[in-house]
């Protein structure tokens, strides 16, 4: 059992110190657009040196920069398509970030697919295929490259990305929602193999409704105005990815 349950919320209240993030260094996949963004410059501004992962290299430079330009602790960038990756591309990236990093405090899972919104009676085989790479296997494979640099902190969260159609599943979402419940067992399965052998936690935040172009695209009639943006939500990614969060594992925290 985890030492410490949080019943879905983060303590009310939360406010993070200044530098609790202060010398973490985290990676975040999908770094380049939406929540993945905002959470990469949020990490950046409590002290963090964040790795911005993602496919789109020009969204990534354009977030570096913004760090730099801010004053933040140098960020680092690596491209890779979570939908074509190999094993033997994360085994790359584990050993890059060795030399570069030597550990690695932090591993934000937030990049995703939406496919496609429709019945599993029309749903396609490719697209199908497609979500499950980028919101299943991918993380699979990123989180087992990079364990043994996880191991190496003092104190290391991964932190998925779930939804609430990965608790109640919905009619037309697919694939995606079958991700989503992929995500939160898969993360349930490591917080427990992790909790007793290992300095990391693991947990998942349902980000809940959020202005972003994936939310937009899901949504196409709801007014952006109505909806938390990213910035609302950032407590509880600060939260679970710092010292705040200690002792705290296989959870499903709700952002909103
Ligand atoms: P966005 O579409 O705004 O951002 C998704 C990010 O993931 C982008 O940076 C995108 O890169 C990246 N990405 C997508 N596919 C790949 C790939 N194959 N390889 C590498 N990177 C990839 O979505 P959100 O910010 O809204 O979503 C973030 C997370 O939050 C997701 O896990 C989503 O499921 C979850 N979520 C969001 C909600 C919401 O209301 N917004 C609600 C519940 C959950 P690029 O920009 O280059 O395409």
């Amino acid at each position: 059992m985890p030492d410490i349950i949080l019943n879905r919320h983060i303590p009310e209240g939360y406010s993070a110190a200044d530098n609790s993030l202060r010398d973490r260094v985290i990676l975040v996949t999908g770094a380049g657009d939406g929540i993945g963004r905002t959470a990469a410059l949020t990490f950046a501004r409590y002290g963090a040196t964040v790795i911005l992962a993602g496919r789109t290299q020009e969204k990534l430079e354009a977030v570096y920069d913004a760090i730099e330009h801010a004053g933040y602790p140098q960020a680092a960038i690596y491209a890779i398509d979570l939908k074509t990756a190999t094993e033997a591309d994360y085994t790359a990236l584990a050993e890059q970030l060795e030399n570069e990093f030597s550990r690695l405090d932090g591993l934000l899972h937030n990049a995703a697919a939406l496919g496609e919104r429709t019945s599993i009676a029309n749903y396609s085989l490719a697209s199908w295929n497609q979500v499950m790479s980028v919101n299943v296997n991918a993380q699979f494979m990123l989180s087992k490259a990079l364990l043994p640099l996880l191991k190496k902190s003092a104190d290391a969260s991964i932190v998925f990305t779930s939804s609430g159609v990965g608790r109640q599943g919905r009619a037309f979402w697919g694939a995606y929602a079958v991700s989503k419940f992929a995500t939160e067992g898969f993360s349930q399965v490591l917080a427990a193999e992790l909790e007793n052998t290992s300095n990391i936690r693991a947990n998942c935040i349902n980000p809940g409704a959020t202005r972003t172009r994936m939310r937009a695209t899901a949504f196409p009639a709801e007014d952006p105005a109505t909806i938390k943006t990213p910035e609302d939500i950032m407590p509880t990614y600060v939260y679970l990815m710092g010292p705040d969060s200690k002792g705290v594992t296989g959870q499903s925290i709700d952002a909103q």
